[in-house]
């Protein structure tokens, strides 16, 4: 793992590090996937982890992992700064222990026994994973540190000493930790039972961002597999890894066969007609904006990473005045038509923006805007129905 591009790591031994926010710890792990062509999922976690508030209740102060002369390349080593561990997080590899074995087991009793009802679904099988008890597995550990209570001298007296001057400066707050999310993760030799690597890329699931991507290329009216499957390459390029390396073609957790895009075209066609049934035309505008069935959470990635939109229009290009004169600019054009769909390009574009602008102040403003331009197409409306 030498080569390894995780250069916002800091790494402490083989297959040990840390980073200082979830969201990195996140990252990294879909960096060790991708580069590994392996799939985790947690099975354990506390809550709010990332962001577990330590006031609310005491936890142990530590100074290292274990027995000191344990060796291990994935323990706490002393440095003389103290610290807590607030919570963990653990992941499996998808080919791991099946974990709900008993549950399954519980429900099919239950089924004999006339307990519940079951009614069977007819449902597109999309992927299945096989379990085969692999033991590779991440686990992620929330600690504080607290480097103003440092010993220079590691002796038990030091330690004592500094241990209670921080639990005081904690009662009264007056403490300045740093937060860490300390990684250990597996190397390719830790999987077993299965294939990992590019021979493993078939048995990867298809990213949930894919999916999204496929629901909304289909809900633009694409549906033929090829120009699905051109959009999703233009999407894994220029969205998911922009200026990275790009995943193997073999790996269909980026690349899905034919038949994984068929059924996914098909679980969105069935989903946009349901919701065109049910929906009322304002309710679709708003919805439009709402995150689809399928679940973004991927491991929690950075989200708004992947959906930032594929056209080929320099993004920064499009300002509010543009966006404004387009609107405006619908009641001159000459064709309803062309003019319609240029709005629907724009509102596209700002669509996708609206996940990666952070600005709080920028949205706000952007938001009274858009409502100004929707009461001004409802006038336009009301106008042309009452003539
Ligand atoms: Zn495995």
């Amino acid at each position: 793992m030498a080569d390894r591009p995780f250069t916002f790591l800091e790494t402490l031994g083989e297959n040990f590090g840390y980073v200082f926010s979830v969201e990195e710890a996140y990252k990294f792990i879909g960096e060790l996937e991708t580069k590994t062509t392996t799939k985790f999922t947690c099975y354990t976690t506390v809550k709010d982890f990332g962001a577990i508030d330590y006031t609310k209740r005491s936890h142990k102060i530590c100074w290292e992992d274990g027995k000191k002369d344990e060796q291990s390349s994935r323990r706490i080593a002393f440095t003389g700064i103290p610290y807590m561990c607030l919570g963990e997080k653990k992941y499996d590899c998808q080919h791991g222990k099946d974990r709900n074995v008993s549950l399954k087991r519980k429900r099919r009793q239950a089924a004999e026994n006339g307990d519940i009802v079951v009614t069977k679904k007819r449902r597109v099988q999309v992927q299945s994973i096989r379990k085969v008890n692999c033991t590779a597995r991440i686990k992620l550990r929330e600690i504080l540190m607290f480097p103003e209570f440092k010993i220079l001298k590691d002796t038990e007296w030091r330690r004592k000493f500094s241990s209670s001057k921080l639990r005081a400066a904690l009662k009264t707050g007056n403490v300045h930790p740093e937060r860490r999310i300390y990684i250990e993760f597996p190397s390719n030799s830790d999987h077993q039972n299965h294939l990992v690597g590019e021979a493993g890329g078939m048995c990867q699931p298809v990213d949930k961002r894919i999916i999204y991507r496929i629901h909304e290329l289909v809900a633009d009216g694409i549906k033929d597999v090829n120009q699905v499957r051109h959009q999703l390459e233009l999407f894994v390029k220029n969205v998911l890894f922009r200026d990275k390396e790009l995943p193997k073609t073999t790996n269909r957790r980026f690349y899905p066969t034919t038949k994984d895009i068929r059924t996914h075209v098909y679980q969105a066609t069935v989903k946009n007609r349901k919701s065109s049934q049910e929906s009322s035309v304002p309710d679709q505008l708003a919805s439009s904006t709402d995150t689809p069935d399928v679940s973004m959470v991927d491991h929690e990635l950075p989200i708004m990473e992947s959906r930032v939109s594929v056209v080929e229009l320099p993004i920064s290009n499009v300002t509010f005045e543009t966006i404004q004169a387009n609107a405006v600019g619908l009641s001159e054009g000459d064709d309803p038509q062309v003019e319609g769909q240029k709005c629907r390009d724009l509102l596209e574009q700002i669509k996708q923006l609206t996940f990666e602008v952070q600005d709080k102040e920028v949205l706000a403003r952007v938001n009274s805007r858009f409502q100004e331009v929707l009461d001004e197409m409802q006038l336009s409306c009301c106008v042309r129905q009452c003539r």
